[in-house]
């Protein structure tokens, strides 16, 4: 039941503001896959989505669905399901009948179209909730509800607009726990837009970068973390380390020193990126470490969940590292970075 989706070449400007929303957009989610989009506010996500799904024209540009021209389909045969970040549920209809309305509104009978709404319920883990009445729903099973109101219509292409942003932490772990089982069973082709980097690598096979309406790349999760095209990518993806220098071999050169890197670009100017993740602190001076090694002095230890973001000022350069509360370290303390070769990756300029 699902199909490639193939968006080529999408521009759009609104004519009231005049500024173009989205530029030259192309991007290929293969059939039964999830690419999340990931960008700030305002970089034109929704509005992608919204022209997937025919609820806005493209100015230029092609949306194929499993091989075919989209343009001139209406949006409600386009066999694209759609949940946003509020669920939108009919209030005057029990849940059962919600899920149920897809297959009323294509002429299913009311009894199949419950009994086919029943097993939908149950693929969302809301066996018994059919009867009950949207507001008699918490956030995250109002959005279980949305999610199986949108699968019931067999989509080819299901379109998520933020649906978990509003919901808390563990209600946000359950939701990716259960879009994971609901991928196993029905496969949908999923665009999932977020602006949470965690939910996207959690959930979705690939992550296209977005920002002010052009596609920055699009890869696997660990590309988009550890293999950034630009150095505008990695910081989208929240990497905190640069360092400008130049490629001469397989080594960089900079403030640093001379550091072998895995990949990245070739000869000329190019700046170093490395997740802060990946950075090994040592204490004190490590003659046996590995990789290309930097001496430097802690500036600052800061909590960040469980972890500890750790400044290192090495020289002119300020290195950030993660660590674990289990590890000794504190601000004035002699320490050693490590930057194995195969997570140091060079951008060009
Ligand atoms: P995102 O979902 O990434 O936050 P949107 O696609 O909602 O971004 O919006 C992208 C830009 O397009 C914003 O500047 C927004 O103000 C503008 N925009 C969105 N919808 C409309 C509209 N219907 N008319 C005019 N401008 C719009
Ligand atoms: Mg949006």
């Amino acid at each position: 039941m699902s199909a490639d989706l193939v968006l080529q070449g999408i521009d759009k400007t609104f004519a009231d503001t005049g500024a173009p929303v989205l530029r030259d957009f192309s991007l290929t989610v293969a059939a039964g896959t999830c690419t999340a989009i990931l960008g700030p506010s305002g970089s034109g996500k929704s509005t992608l989505l919204r022209v997937i799904a025919g609820l806005e024209t493209a100015d230029a540009g092609t949306v194929r669905i499993g091989g075919h021209d989209m343009v001139a389909v209406a949006a409600e045969r386009r066999r694209v399901g759609m949940v946003f970040q509020r669920s939108l549920l009919f209030p005057h209809l029990s849940v059962l009948d919600n899920i149920a309305f897809s297959g009323r509104v294509s002429g299913v009978g009311r009894a199949a179209a419950r009994a086919r709404a029943a097993d939908y319920l149950a693929m969302v883990q809301l066996d018994g909730f059919g009867n009950r009445r949207v507001h008699e729903l918490s956030g995250g099973q109002e959005q279980r509800v949305a999610i199986a109101r949108a699968l019931a219509a067999e989509p080819a292409v299901l379109l998520l607009d933020e649906p978990f942003s509003a919901l808390d932490a563990a209600l946000r772990g359950d939701m990716h726990d259960l879009l994971e089982s609901v991928r196993a069973v029905a496969s949908p082709t999923i665009v999932l837009v977020t602006h949470d980097r965690d939910e996207a690598s959690r959930v979705s096979d690939r992550i296209a970068l977005i920002e002010n309406g052009v596609l920055l790349t699009e890869g696997t999760v660990s590309e988009a973390y550890r293999r950034p095209r630009s150095l505008r990518a990695a910081q989208l993806m929240g990497g905190r380390n640069e360092v400008p220098g130049t490629v001469r071999g397989a080594v960089h050169h900079s403030a640093l020193g001379d550091v072998p890197f895995g990949s990245g670009a070739c000869e000329g100017a190019g700046i170093l990126v490395i997740r802060q993740e990946d950075v090994v602190l040592h204490r004190g001076s490590a003659a046996d470490v590995p990789a290309a090694s930097v001496p430097g002095v802690v500036e600052s230890a800061r909590v960040s969940g469980a972890r500890i973001e750790v400044g290192v000022r090495c020289g002119d350069v300020l290195l950030s590292a993660e660590i674990s509360p289990t590890q000794p370290c504190a601000v004035g303390d002699r320490v050693t970075l490590s930057l194995p070769a195969d997570a140091v990756h060079v951008v060009s300029i």
